[in-house]
């Protein structure tokens, strides 16, 4: 009896710790689930190349908003024509989902979710399209892994800044020696956002972020225009014991989904991109070996883990 009364005490005065002070900082982090992040990657795959005005590209494109509505997250879809860089016309399908809409303060998760239409990396077969499985697909498993984690959260629902998930279309058919002949579906986003007058404290593009051993170093384009937001990640990472993952060496700058983001709203955007320091990407870029042998569970869930202990630190600056 003495025994229990003693330990009911103790209860008493840990439980008066979490409730009676509490601190925003101390909120729990949702985790994220690497197991169900994987399970969107191997979907993602075997529903083949997804380059725009394909079957493919369509039937992906409603798996992405079917997916998103089970979890609760209502998604906008945008849809719009460009012209690519010879000259064609292709379709644009951006598909922007928003968590805890009311919110003013925002923070913006984007990764591009198309393929590149030829392999020009590969030696076989480069005018057949790639899977893309880390070159987009690793990107969107990471975005459905956070909105997954988040929209579970006790967390995430008492703190004051919503997320705003962008799938960008048509990001990968683009001609390497014409920078902007890429990204073409943010470069009409930032053009014409939805919402309209999107405004959001700061924004992460994912691109290829699900390859093995991949680590996220510093680019020069976010260092310009997003540093604090570099180092909020990187002092996230630490808290949680990723620090290794986000090394300090320097690579681009990159034209990616985030330059047009930040050129176009002024939103300061970070781009998470494995490069060597030699500034090689993997092998398998835009190949036909970009497939889901090569991705990591845990090399996702060190980004998703690290974005959604970000945003916590943020609520709670
Ligand atoms: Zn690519």
């Amino acid at each position: 009896m003495k025994l229990l009364l003693i330990t009911l005490f103790t209860l008493s005065i840990s439980a008066c710790d979490f409730s009676c002070k509490p601190k925003k900082t101390e909120l729990a982090a949702p985790l994220f689930n690497a197991d169900y992040a994987f399970e969107k990657i191997l979907q993602y795959e075997k529903l083949g190349p997804k380059v725009p005005g394909t079957p493919e590209h369509l039937k992906a494109g409603d798996w992405i908003v079917a997916e998103l509505k089970a979890l609760g997250i209502e998604a906008h879809e945008q849809k719009a024509e460009a012209i690519n860089f010879d000259g064609n016309k292709i379709p644009v399908r951006n598909i922007i989902a928003s968590f805890r809409p009311e919110l003013k303060k925002r923070i913006l998760l984007s990764a591009h979710w198309d393929n590149r239409p030829f392999a020009d990396q590969d030696h076989r077969d480069q005018k057949k399209p790639i899977l893309g499985v880390n070159d987009g697909g690793s990107g969107v498993a990471v975005l459905m892994g956070i909105a997954k984690a988040i929209s579970t959260s006790n967390s995430f629902k008492s703190i004051n800044t919503g997320v705003d998930f962008a799938f960008w279309d048509a990001e990968d058919w683009g001609n390497p020696s014409k920078a902007d002949s890429y990204c073409l579906g943010s470069q009409y986003w930032a053009k014409k956002p939805i919402p309209e007058n999107y405004k959001a404290e700061f924004g992460i593009n994912y691109d290829m972020v699900g390859r093995i051993g991949s680590v996220f170093p510093i680019e020069n384009y976010s260092l310009e225009h997003a540093g604090s937001v570099i180092k909020k990640l990187k002092e996230a990472a630490k808290k949680i014991g990723y620090q290794d993952f986000f090394p300090d060496y320097r690579i681009g700058p990159i034209v990616d989904d985030h330059y047009f983001v930040t050129e176009g709203l002024g939103i300061p955007m970070v781009d998470l991109i494995y490069m060597t320091p030699e500034g090689r990407f993997p092998p398998e870029w835009h190949t036909h070996d970009d497939t889901s042998e090569f991705i990591s569970r845990d090399v996702m869930k060190v980004v998703g883990q690290t974005t959604i202990q970000t945003i916590l630190d943020f609520d709670g600056e």
